[in-house]
């Protein structure tokens, strides 16, 4: 057992009265009308709650993590103890879904466009606009092992921090791309005004992040895979951020529900997650990551593969009939600046 993680057999029930703090606002819309969501845990076995906002709809862990559990939660576990997150057939088809994305992104952006990834990781997608022919990248990353591997790409301007604290001229940039990023930002309303600052008249703003709304949110409360505490701060509905974005002079050109990568495996763990008090077994195993699993039996993971093969249809009907409806478990937002600053 390593850096306090907890065995599955001494974890505490999930229903502990915790003192909600009265001045819980909204981190999105400022309002104090919240009430508890569900409470959840964290890998490592940490109880977290959540407050929902009755106004916007959006969730938020409260009380708020501290800067300790955060720093826990983001040590190169995170982003895997190798040189990749995954095994490399999983990271074999994030690189395809990666592929994919970009060129969904840069149709019909100039050769020259200038283009930033906000939390650009390991430089994944920054990589694939390179091969894509792009020059004028740049990244945004927290320094640590992540931002070391972006640092490594040849001709790309990395800027070591946060959207808040980078110091970037105004009306720069045709693209900017959050790729499951907005989440881990406490934030979320002063991010959308540094954004629409940063973005070029005609510029393109892309945001993916997990749904809240989504039938898979509903379905699994504390389970879901994607409410990630304590990494997820603030999970904001996207009609929330269409609407705030809209009023900013923004048109929404399109709004994707379905994500094979992100919401059919959502579905598996969540449903994994509701049998086994140990969060996300499946998905830290297939990460690599051992210092947040306990010294489990390989059948452990033998049965949680096998359940999670069992699960991969009727997931992919879930995701499939959700995204019709509009309510996927992850969204992907493509914004155009329509108004001058
Ligand atoms: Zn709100």
């Amino acid at each position: 057992m390593r850096n306090g993680a907890v065995s599955p057999t001494t974890f505490i029930p999930a229903k502990i009265s915790c003192a909600r703090p009265a001045e819980a606002t909204c981190p999105f819309c400022g309002q104090a009308n919240t009430q508890n969501w569900a409470a959840t845990r964290s890998e490592d076995g940490t109880l977290y709650q959540t407050e929902r906002c009755q106004t916007c709809g959006t969730v938020f862990l409260w009380p708020s993590p501290s800067a300790a559990q955060l720093a826990q939660a983001y040590t190169t576990n995170y982003y895997g103890e190798g040189e990749t997150k995954f095994n490399p057939y999983i990271e074999r088809l994030r690189n395809a879904c990666a592929n994919l994305r970009v060129k969904k992104l840069t149709n019909g952006l100039p050769a020259d466009a200038t283009i930033m990834d906000v939390g650009c990781g390991d430089g994944r997608l920054l990589r694939n606009f390179k091969r894509t022919g792009f020059r004028k990248l740049h990244g945004i990353e927290l320094p640590g092992r992540a931002a070391e591997r972006t640092a490594t790409i040849p001709d790309i301007t990395l800027h070591l921090g946060t959207l808040a604290s980078v110091e970037l001229p105004a009306a720069n940039f045709d693209l900017i791309t959050l790729v499951h990023v907005y989440e881990h930002l406490p934030a979320p309303l002063d991010t959308l005004d540094q954004l629409a600052r940063l973005i070029k008249p005609g510029g393109r703003l892309f945001l993916a992040f997990p749904n809240i709304s989504s039938w898979q949110a509903r379905f699994a409360g504390g389970h879901w895979f994607h409410l990630d505490p304590p990494r997820h701060l603030t999970l904001v509905p996207p009609q929330a951020v269409i609407s705030y974005l809209k009023a900013k002079g923004f048109k929404l050109l399109s709004e994707r529900h379905l994500c094979l990568e992100q919401n059919t495996y959502g579905w598996i763990q969540s449903a994994l997650n509701r049998y086994d008090s140990q969060r996300n077994f499946l998905y830290e195993r297939l990460k690599r990551n051992r210092t947040y699993l306990p010294d489990r039996s390989a059948g452990s993971f033998a049965l949680h593969a096998g359940l999670g093969g069992l699960l991969l249809f009727p997931s992919l009907l879930a995701d499939g009939v959700s995204a019709l409806a509009k309510a996927g478990a992850t969204v992907e937002l493509m914004f155009e600046q329509t108004s001058p600053h």
